[in-house]
């Protein structure tokens, strides 16, 4: 597991930014934290790292927003889903399998199921600094393993 610690929100997004350069290619991120972790903070600093110009936001009501940057990027989030049978009629499963497109799913665990068979999951945690996050990343599959171990090179403490 890699572990990355942030001291401020600007940190954070200073992080997510730097991300992009890493996952230009494509990749399946599952985003995971409580209310207030940071999430949105996150992929508005990886979406600025894409040169994505429109306003980032939650897609807690909208449950996908897309943003178009050197990449598109599909932001799910699962959070008000009542059933795996709404991820149809919300795209999930083509979005998810397009190659070349930066996929964020937030609340990934509402349906593990569901999940495509490989990501990279991200979970941030706050800390009793009121500041500081806690970012951890693991691997799941094989398809990211060259990203996930040049992060660890760059991002280990
Ligand atoms: P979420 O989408 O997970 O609910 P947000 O990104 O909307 O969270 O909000 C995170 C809040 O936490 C922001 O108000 C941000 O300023 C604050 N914050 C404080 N320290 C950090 C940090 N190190 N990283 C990210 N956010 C932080
Ligand atoms: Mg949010």
């Amino acid at each position: 597991m890699i572990k990355i610690k942030t001291n401020s929100p600007e940190e954070t997004f200073a992080f997510a930014k730097g991300l992009a350069d890493l996952l230009k290619n494509g990749v399946v991120l599952c985003l995971k934290g409580d209310l207030g972790a940071g999430k949105t903070l996150f992929v508005q600093g990886l979406a600025k790292g894409f040169q994505v110009e429109e306003e980032v936001t939650s897609p807690t009501f909208s449950l996908m927003n897309v943003y178009h940057g050197r990449r598109a990027i599909y932001h799910f989030d699962l959070y008000r889903l009542e059933s795996a049978e709404e991820l149809y009629d919300i795209g999930f499963y083509e979005y998810t399998t397009l190659e070349d497109s930066i996929v964020i799913i937030e609340w990934p665990d509402k349906f593990p199921e569901e999940l495509p068979e490989e990501y990279l999951w991200l979970e941030i945690t706050r800390t009793e600094n009121i500041d500081e996050r806690l970012i951890t990343i693991q691997l799941k599959g094989e398809s990211y393993r060259q990203i996930y171990e040049e992060l660890k090179q760059n991002c280990q403490f």
